[in-house]
Protein backbone atom coordinates (compact mmCIF):
# COMPACT_ATOMS: atom_id res chain seq x y z
CA UNK A 1 0.00 0.00 0.00
CA UNK A 2 1.74 3.13 -1.09
CA UNK A 3 0.88 6.50 1.45
CA UNK A 4 -1.31 8.78 0.21
CA UNK A 5 -0.66 11.60 -2.04
CA UNK A 6 0.37 14.91 -0.01
CA UNK A 7 1.31 17.98 -1.52
CA UNK A 8 5.14 18.55 -1.26
CA UNK A 9 6.06 21.84 1.29
CA UNK A 10 8.91 23.14 0.62
CA UNK A 11 11.02 26.12 2.52
CA UNK A 12 13.88 28.36 2.85
CA UNK A 13 15.63 29.37 5.66
CA UNK A 14 18.18 31.57 5.61
CA UNK A 15 19.77 32.96 9.06
CA UNK A 16 20.03 36.78 8.13
CA UNK A 17 23.47 37.38 10.19
CA UNK A 18 24.83 39.16 7.00
CA UNK A 19 23.45 39.82 3.92
CA UNK A 20 22.41 37.08 2.02
CA UNK A 21 25.20 35.52 -0.87
CA UNK A 22 25.04 34.17 -4.26
CA UNK A 23 25.35 30.47 -1.85
CA UNK A 24 21.93 31.34 0.19
CA UNK A 25 20.32 32.25 -3.10
CA UNK A 26 20.95 29.45 -4.65
CA UNK A 27 19.41 27.39 -1.84
CA UNK A 28 16.79 29.98 -2.02
CA UNK A 29 15.83 28.73 -5.57
CA UNK A 30 16.51 25.28 -5.35
CA UNK A 31 14.32 24.94 -2.50
CA UNK A 32 11.86 26.41 -4.10
CA UNK A 33 12.31 24.91 -7.43
CA UNK A 34 11.78 21.56 -5.64
CA UNK A 35 8.49 22.18 -4.03
CA UNK A 36 6.81 24.41 -7.00
CA UNK A 37 7.90 22.03 -9.79
CA UNK A 38 5.87 19.42 -7.87
CA UNK A 39 2.92 21.48 -7.41
CA UNK A 40 3.84 21.96 -3.80
CA UNK A 41 3.67 25.31 -1.21
CA UNK A 42 6.65 26.79 -0.48
CA UNK A 43 7.50 28.88 2.97
CA UNK A 44 9.63 31.36 4.24
CA UNK A 45 11.22 31.59 7.55
CA UNK A 46 14.08 33.51 9.15
CA UNK A 47 16.40 31.96 11.14
CA UNK A 48 16.68 35.06 13.79
CA UNK A 49 16.83 32.94 17.05
CA UNK A 50 20.35 33.95 17.14
CA UNK A 51 18.78 38.03 17.83
CA UNK A 52 21.75 39.62 18.89
CA UNK A 53 23.45 38.30 15.98
CA UNK A 54 20.39 38.92 13.37
CA UNK A 55 18.85 42.19 13.66
CA UNK A 56 15.65 43.27 12.26
CA UNK A 57 16.71 45.50 9.54
CA UNK A 58 18.88 42.04 7.92
CA UNK A 59 15.69 40.33 8.28
CA UNK A 60 14.11 43.06 6.37
CA UNK A 61 16.87 43.14 3.52
CA UNK A 62 16.78 39.41 3.02
CA UNK A 63 13.36 39.70 2.56
CA UNK A 64 13.90 42.23 0.48
CA UNK A 65 16.64 40.51 -2.01
CA UNK A 66 14.36 37.55 -2.32
CA UNK A 67 11.31 39.55 -3.81
CA UNK A 68 14.15 41.42 -5.52
CA UNK A 69 14.36 37.88 -7.57
CA UNK A 70 10.83 37.24 -8.02
CA UNK A 71 10.27 34.76 -4.88
CA UNK A 72 7.32 34.24 -3.60
CA UNK A 73 5.84 32.37 -0.71
CA UNK A 74 2.54 31.02 0.21
CA UNK A 75 2.33 32.10 3.87
CA UNK A 76 3.68 35.11 5.84
CA UNK A 77 7.33 34.55 6.91
CA UNK A 78 7.94 32.90 10.27
CA UNK A 79 9.86 34.81 12.46
CA UNK A 80 12.04 32.94 14.85
CA UNK A 81 12.54 35.36 17.48
CA UNK A 82 8.99 35.29 17.89
CA UNK A 83 8.90 31.84 18.56
CA UNK A 84 10.79 31.07 22.00
CA UNK A 85 7.41 29.93 23.91
CA UNK A 86 7.12 27.41 21.49
CA UNK A 87 10.74 26.17 21.81
CA UNK A 88 10.40 26.12 25.48
CA UNK A 89 7.26 23.56 25.17
CA UNK A 90 9.20 20.99 22.88
CA UNK A 91 12.35 21.57 25.23
CA UNK A 92 10.06 20.21 28.18
CA UNK A 93 8.91 17.86 26.70
CA UNK A 94 12.75 16.17 26.52
CA UNK A 95 13.18 17.63 30.07
CA UNK A 96 10.30 15.36 31.10
CA UNK A 97 11.82 12.36 29.16
CA UNK A 98 15.19 12.75 31.01
CA UNK A 99 16.73 13.63 28.02
CA UNK A 100 18.31 17.13 28.74
CA UNK A 101 21.11 17.96 31.26
CA UNK A 102 22.80 20.97 31.99
CA UNK A 103 26.65 21.61 30.96
CA UNK A 104 28.87 24.18 32.39
CA UNK A 105 31.52 24.13 30.19
CA UNK A 106 33.92 27.31 29.27
CA UNK A 107 34.54 27.48 25.68
CA UNK A 108 38.37 26.67 27.34
CA UNK A 109 37.45 23.51 28.48
CA UNK A 110 35.49 21.95 25.67
CA UNK A 111 38.56 23.28 22.89
CA UNK A 112 40.29 21.21 25.54
CA UNK A 113 38.79 18.23 25.54
CA UNK A 114 38.37 17.70 21.42
CA UNK A 115 39.94 15.13 19.22
CA UNK A 116 42.57 16.57 16.97
CA UNK A 117 41.81 16.75 13.17
CA UNK A 118 37.91 16.83 13.02
CA UNK A 119 38.04 18.17 9.30
CA UNK A 120 34.54 19.93 8.10
CA UNK A 121 33.04 18.26 11.38
CA UNK A 122 32.18 20.11 14.50
CA UNK A 123 33.74 18.24 17.60
CA UNK A 124 31.83 15.85 19.62
CA UNK A 125 31.21 16.50 22.86
CA UNK A 126 33.16 14.57 25.52
CA UNK A 127 30.14 14.17 28.08
CA UNK A 128 32.25 16.30 30.91
CA UNK A 129 28.70 17.22 32.50
CA UNK A 130 26.59 14.39 31.75
CA UNK A 131 26.86 12.59 34.80
CA UNK A 132 27.16 15.20 37.61
CA UNK A 133 25.09 14.90 40.73
CA UNK A 134 22.88 16.86 41.72
CA UNK A 135 25.05 18.34 44.45
CA UNK A 136 27.41 19.01 41.69
CA UNK A 137 25.20 20.95 39.85
CA UNK A 138 24.01 23.18 42.56
CA UNK A 139 27.57 23.88 43.23
CA UNK A 140 28.69 24.83 39.43
CA UNK A 141 24.96 26.65 38.95
CA UNK A 142 26.34 29.30 41.50
CA UNK A 143 29.23 30.89 39.10
CA UNK A 144 27.54 29.73 36.05
CA UNK A 145 24.79 29.45 33.98
CA UNK A 146 24.93 25.98 32.11
CA UNK A 147 24.04 25.11 28.57
CA UNK A 148 21.33 22.52 28.27
CA UNK A 149 22.67 19.56 25.84
CA UNK A 150 20.52 16.56 25.14
CA UNK A 151 21.29 12.62 25.15
CA UNK A 152 22.66 10.98 22.23
CA UNK A 153 21.78 7.30 22.46
CA UNK A 154 24.00 4.61 21.09
CA UNK A 155 22.09 4.63 17.32
CA UNK A 156 22.76 4.75 14.53
CA UNK A 157 20.24 6.94 12.09
CA UNK A 158 20.57 6.14 8.37
CA UNK A 159 18.57 8.33 5.71
CA UNK A 160 18.81 8.41 1.73
CA UNK A 161 19.55 12.11 0.86
CA UNK A 162 17.50 13.30 -2.56
CA UNK A 163 20.91 14.35 -4.00
CA UNK A 164 23.58 12.20 -2.62
CA UNK A 165 21.97 9.00 -1.94
CA UNK A 166 22.44 6.64 1.77
CA UNK A 167 23.99 8.28 4.75
CA UNK A 168 24.21 6.81 8.42
CA UNK A 169 25.53 8.58 11.61
CA UNK A 170 25.98 6.91 14.97
CA UNK A 171 24.50 9.29 17.08
CA UNK A 172 26.85 8.65 20.52
CA UNK A 173 30.26 8.51 18.93
CA UNK A 174 30.26 10.87 15.77
CA UNK A 175 26.71 12.95 16.74
CA UNK A 176 27.59 13.73 20.68
CA UNK A 177 25.29 15.13 22.86
CA UNK A 178 24.58 18.65 21.87
CA UNK A 179 23.38 21.92 22.80
CA UNK A 180 19.50 22.46 22.55
CA UNK A 181 19.46 25.36 24.75
CA UNK A 182 22.69 27.82 25.24
CA UNK A 183 24.07 29.39 28.17
CA UNK A 184 22.26 32.42 27.12
CA UNK A 185 18.60 31.13 26.92
CA UNK A 186 18.39 30.86 23.21
CA UNK A 187 17.69 28.11 21.96
CA UNK A 188 19.92 26.00 19.36
CA UNK A 189 20.06 26.37 15.94
CA UNK A 190 18.58 22.58 15.83
CA UNK A 191 16.07 22.34 18.27
CA UNK A 192 14.72 25.91 16.83
CA UNK A 193 14.67 24.06 13.03
CA UNK A 194 13.26 20.80 13.72
CA UNK A 195 10.33 22.26 15.90
CA UNK A 196 9.47 24.67 13.31
CA UNK A 197 9.47 22.17 9.99
CA UNK A 198 7.58 20.07 11.46
CA UNK A 199 4.90 22.49 12.81
CA UNK A 200 4.81 23.98 9.49
CA UNK A 201 4.53 20.53 7.55
CA UNK A 202 7.97 21.22 5.58
CA UNK A 203 8.17 18.06 3.94
CA UNK A 204 11.75 18.51 1.67
CA UNK A 205 14.46 20.04 3.39
CA UNK A 206 16.97 21.67 1.06
CA UNK A 207 20.21 22.77 1.94
CA UNK A 208 23.67 23.02 1.95
CA UNK A 209 26.14 19.98 2.06
CA UNK A 210 28.25 21.23 4.59
CA UNK A 211 25.70 20.56 7.13
CA UNK A 212 24.64 16.98 6.09
CA UNK A 213 26.18 15.63 9.29
CA UNK A 214 23.67 17.80 11.40
CA UNK A 215 20.81 15.77 9.94
CA UNK A 216 20.32 12.74 11.61
CA UNK A 217 20.59 14.36 14.84
CA UNK A 218 18.15 16.58 13.57
CA UNK A 219 16.08 13.30 12.43
CA UNK A 220 16.42 11.49 15.71
CA UNK A 221 15.02 14.92 17.64
CA UNK A 222 11.65 14.37 15.05
CA UNK A 223 11.17 11.42 16.13
CA UNK A 224 11.54 11.79 19.81
CA UNK A 225 9.31 14.18 19.74
CA UNK A 226 6.91 12.32 17.70
CA UNK A 227 7.36 14.54 14.40
CA UNK A 228 7.25 12.54 10.55
CA UNK A 229 11.05 13.42 9.11
CA UNK A 230 11.08 15.28 5.96
CA UNK A 231 12.92 14.33 3.08
CA UNK A 232 16.38 15.61 2.80
CA UNK A 233 18.18 17.13 -0.20
CA UNK A 234 21.48 18.13 0.18
CA UNK A 235 23.14 20.80 -2.71
CA UNK A 236 26.47 21.30 -3.23
CA UNK A 237 28.41 24.78 -2.79
CA UNK A 238 28.76 27.22 -4.40
CA UNK A 239 32.33 28.49 -4.95
CA UNK A 240 33.88 31.34 -6.85
CA UNK A 241 35.49 30.91 -10.43
CA UNK A 242 38.75 30.06 -9.11
CA UNK A 243 37.23 27.47 -6.36
CA UNK A 244 37.37 29.18 -3.49
CA UNK A 245 34.17 29.08 -1.01
CA UNK A 246 32.30 32.22 -0.89
CA UNK A 247 33.16 34.66 2.23
CA UNK A 248 31.30 37.39 2.92
CA UNK A 249 33.96 39.58 2.03
CA UNK A 250 33.44 38.86 -1.49
CA UNK A 251 31.43 42.62 -2.16
CA UNK A 252 31.31 42.67 -5.83
CA UNK A 253 29.55 39.47 -5.66
CA UNK A 254 26.84 41.15 -3.28
CA UNK A 255 23.82 41.43 -4.34
CA UNK A 256 23.89 45.40 -4.13
CA UNK A 257 26.88 45.39 -6.83
CA UNK A 258 25.71 42.82 -9.22
CA UNK A 259 22.21 44.02 -9.45
CA UNK A 260 23.75 47.28 -11.04
CA UNK A 261 25.12 44.92 -13.74
CA UNK A 262 22.35 42.53 -13.91
CA UNK A 263 18.65 42.15 -14.00
CA UNK A 264 16.90 39.79 -12.11
CA UNK A 265 16.22 37.13 -14.54
CA UNK A 266 19.93 37.46 -15.34
CA UNK A 267 20.87 36.82 -12.08
CA UNK A 268 18.03 34.15 -11.86
CA UNK A 269 19.38 32.35 -15.27
CA UNK A 270 23.19 32.57 -13.87
CA UNK A 271 22.28 30.79 -11.04
CA UNK A 272 20.36 28.28 -12.72
CA UNK A 273 23.34 27.55 -15.53
CA UNK A 274 25.85 27.11 -12.19
CA UNK A 275 23.73 24.73 -10.57
CA UNK A 276 23.23 22.42 -14.03
CA UNK A 277 19.18 23.37 -14.42
CA UNK A 278 20.33 25.80 -17.40
CA UNK A 279 22.81 24.34 -20.24
CA UNK A 280 23.56 27.91 -20.36
CA UNK A 281 23.40 31.11 -19.06
CA UNK A 282 20.55 33.18 -20.21
CA UNK A 283 17.36 35.77 -18.74
CA UNK A 284 14.71 33.37 -17.22
CA UNK A 285 12.22 34.00 -15.06
CA UNK A 286 10.99 31.94 -11.99
CA UNK A 287 7.59 30.49 -13.93
CA UNK A 288 10.07 29.02 -16.74
CA UNK A 289 13.01 27.63 -14.27
CA UNK A 290 9.53 25.58 -12.57
CA UNK A 291 8.36 24.26 -15.95
CA UNK A 292 11.95 22.83 -16.89
CA UNK A 293 13.55 21.74 -12.52
CA UNK A 294 14.64 18.07 -12.81
CA UNK A 295 17.00 17.64 -9.73
CA UNK A 296 18.53 15.12 -12.18
CA UNK A 297 19.90 17.91 -13.61
CA UNK A 298 21.61 19.50 -10.45
CA UNK A 299 25.15 19.25 -10.42
CA UNK A 300 26.57 16.86 -6.87
CA UNK A 301 30.12 18.16 -7.38
CA UNK A 302 30.63 21.74 -5.78
CA UNK A 303 29.69 24.50 -8.23
CA UNK A 304 31.36 27.39 -9.87
CA UNK A 305 30.45 30.61 -10.54
CA UNK A 306 31.13 32.07 -13.82
CA UNK A 307 34.54 33.35 -14.27
CA UNK A 308 32.78 36.38 -16.37
CA UNK A 309 30.99 37.37 -12.80
CA UNK A 310 33.59 38.60 -11.37
CA UNK A 311 35.74 39.91 -14.76
CA UNK A 312 36.27 43.76 -14.61
CA UNK A 313 35.26 46.08 -17.50
ZN1 LIG B 1 29.97 20.20 29.94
Amino acid sequence: MSAPCTQPVGRFAPTPSGRLHLGNLLCALLSYLSARSAGGRFLLRIEDVDVPRCPKRLSDQCIADLEYLGFSWDEPPLFQSERTAIYQRYFDRLDDLGLIYPCFCTRAQLHAAQAPNLGDREPVYAGTCAALTPEEIAEHAKTRRPAMRMRMPDETVSFTDRHYGPFSENLARETGDFIIRRSDGLFGYQMAAVVDDALSGVTEVVRGRDILASTPRQIHLLRTLGFSVPQYAHIPLLMDSEGRRLAKRDKDLSLDELSKRYTPQQLLGMLAYTCGVLNEWRSVTLEELTRVFDWKNVKTQDMRLPAELTKRE
